[in-house]
């Protein structure tokens, strides 16, 4: 697989099992909002690759992702310990369906993840397309524990700072997370999205409202089951439809 060698620039850890790191970008290195590449490292001589969604802004001089630390997992292990100027390998060609045009035109945006499954939606709620293209966007995070919410500042406030996206995203974004292990919510009900899906707490309409699902198996499965069943409709970049996936991880 053609790749290119970058250098680590910055290094964020937000809890003991999380962070987020900042590489160089090639030039010639294109992608659109949500998706993602291969990255990893040199392990005895050999690349060790795995999918990373790009978290940072399709026109940003640097490429951010977000990890989780796997303890005995082959890159992660590894990955962890990565300091500014370290090398990373990244693959040449992003790809992925968690992308605007991969959903056919609607009101609103719901970007449901579980875990790093937040990552593709820090990069989609950079892009003033997607501010365009829907009056309203919904970012549903959920994690196990209130601190495994990565970029919470940015969601929380400092977006609506943003030179480019901050009047949207003040008047367009509504940013809502649960943690499940400690029953704690932004919006006062601490069950899952599937929970509030199926009865009906969480509308969802499929000639108005446009889902994308990333994050763990379970939720995808059961999420895409749940909107299926309201007259949902799978799409990817080349058949738009209603809502769009990313299975993410299996656990
Ligand atoms: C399309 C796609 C996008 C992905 N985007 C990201 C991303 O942005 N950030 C990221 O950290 N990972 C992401 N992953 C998972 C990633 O590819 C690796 O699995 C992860 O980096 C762990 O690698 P590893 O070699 O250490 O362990 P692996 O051998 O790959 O995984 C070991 C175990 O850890 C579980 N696991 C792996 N990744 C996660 C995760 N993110 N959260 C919870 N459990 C996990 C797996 O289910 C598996 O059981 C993505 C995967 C896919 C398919």
């Amino acid at each position: 697989m053609a790749y290119t060698m970058e250098k680590v620039l910055r290094v964020r850890h937000w809890n003991d099992g999380l962070f987020s790191f900042c590489i160089t970008r090639p030039p010639s290195f294109r992608f659109l909002s949500g998706q993602f590449v291969m990255l990893g490292l040199m392990v005895d001589g050999k690349p060790l690759l795995r999918a990373y969604s790009i978290a940072s802004q399709h026109y940003a001089e640097e490429l951010e992702f977000l990890s989780i630390i796997v303890p005995d997992g082959p890159l992660t292990s590894r990955l962890q310990h990565i300091q500014p100027g370290d090398e990373i390998l990244l693959g040449a060609k992003p790809v992925g369906s968690l992308v605007i045009d991969a959903v056919v035109p609607g009101k609103h945006l719901h970007l449901f993840g579980t875990g790093t499954g937040l990552a593709p939606w820090i990069s989609l709620v950079h892009d003033p397309e997607v501010y365009e293209r829907f009056d309203r966007v919904t970012v549903q995070h959920t994690v196990r524990h209130v601190e495994d919410r990565a970029y919470f500042t940015l969601l929380d406030t400092h977006l609506a700072n943003d030179p480019l996206v901050g009047e949207m995203a003040a008047e367009q974004l509504v940013y809502d997370w649960v943690a499940t292990r400690v029953a704690k919510s932004s919006h006062g009900d601490p069950r899952r999205i599937t929970e509030r899906i199926r009865d009906g707490s969480y509308p969802l309409n499929p000639e108005t409202d446009r889902v994308m699902l990333c994050g763990s198996m379970p939720m995808i499965t059961e999420c895409s089951k749940l909107l299926d069943e309201m007259g949902f409709v799978e799409g990817t970049l080349s058949h738009p439809a209603t809502y769009v996936l990313e299975r993410a991880f299996a656990g």
